[in-house]
This record gives structure tokens, sequence and C-alpha cells, in this order.
């Protein structure tokens, strides 16, 4: 179930998920995935699985440009290192997710519309932090009032340019932006229930 952001859910939320890739002729390919809540904070090198001896001139040059000009991923994680493969993944994310979803904070925020068709099928609840009530500042935004600044994780080949979109730097500025908000509203219903002889 697709919700937008509101003061009713926005207490609701057990975590941020976020997802950068590579897209070859309208599918999307995940190749970094990031989870991040108060206690989980983590990024996941996946294989997309391109077949490269299957992708013409043209597709290869949207591909690295997609690596060098986006997000400075590779096509392809490096050997050795502990990759979830495009054709897991989804299943990786549903459990993953599943651990981290409970009563209390039933729903997953995302702030990325190639999740929206994922989350369905899994049958994951989301809030689209896009949609709804509250409007979350734009990702560049949430960018440039972050006090670190721009940086990118360790998956990034080329993580010395900080305009590299990570995926795992999104989720975080989502969350502590959710964080802020949601003690802004705790605050503003405390001050609702007082006298207004308190207040004033
Ligand atoms: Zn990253």
């Amino acid at each position: 179930m697709e919700e937008g952001l509101s003061s009713d859910n926005i207490n609701q939320i057990a975590c941020v998920v976020d997802v950068q890739g590579f897209i070859v002729d309208k599918k999307f390919y995940p190749r970094e995935l990031a989870i991040v809540n108060d206690i989980v904070n983590v990024s996941f090198n996946v294989d997309p699985e391109i077949q490269l001896q299957n992708t013409s001139k043209y597709q290869l040059g949207c591909l690295n440009f997609q690596t060098h000009q986006l997000h400075g991923l590779s096509i392809r994680p490096c050997d050795g290192t502990f990759n979830i493969t495009n054709s897991t993944f989804e299943d990786f994310l549903f459990v993953i997710l599943k651990t981290l979803i409970n009563n209390e904070k039933p729903i997953v925020a995302i702030k990325n519309h190639q999740l929206r068709p994922i989350l369905q099928r899994l049958n994951i609840d989301y809030v689209d932090v896009e949609k709804g009530d509250i409007i979350i500042p734009s990702t560049e935004s949430l960018d440039n009032v972050n006090p670190l600044g721009k940086w990118t994780c360790g998956l990034h080949s080329e993580s010395g340019d900080i305009n590299r979109k990570c995926a795992l730097r999104k989720s975080c500025n989502v969350w502590s932006w959710l964080k802020r908000n949601q003690e802004k509203l705790r605050q503003i219903k405390i001050m609702s229930r007082m006298p207004l002889n308190y207040i004033n």
C-alpha cells in the first residue's frame, strides 16, 4: 500500500530505503542498495547482471555516462566482494525489510520512484515522501543543509567527486529530515495540549 507523508504516519516509519543503478532500455538495474534508520546505516553492492555482450554501442555509451557522470558506480562490482545480484535483489530486500518493520513502525520511506513497483511486488507498505501533506525538500536542498556536505559511500569507484549520487547519502539525509520533523510535530502536539495561559 502506498501512502503520502503525513503527521499521522511520520512516526510509523521503520527505515528509509534507496537505490542507485543503471537504466537500460527503460529497465532499472539496481547497483547500490541503502537502508538507514537509527540502528542500521548500510549500503550493499548489487551486481545488476547486465549482459554486456548483448548491449549495443549506444547502450554501452549510456552505461558509461551513468557511471562517469551520475553515480560513479562501475557496471559490475569488483570480484571477491559480497554482492547481492539483480536476480536475488528483491528476495534480499524483502527479508531485510521484514526484520526492520513491526506493528509500531510498519512503513518504509522512499524518495525514489524506481522503488515503487518493487515494494508493491513485495507487498511492503511504504510512504513516498514526495507525496502527501508534508513535503520534503529536494535531494539537492537536503545535501545543502547537511553539515557534512556531499559525500559518497565506499561503493563508488569515483568517490573523489562529491557530486556523485549516493543512495546511502540520500537515505541518511532523508532519515535525518524525518527525525527532525517527527520531533517538531511532537512538540507541536505537546504545545496544543497545554492550556493557553501556559503557552503564553
Ligand atoms: Zn553510495
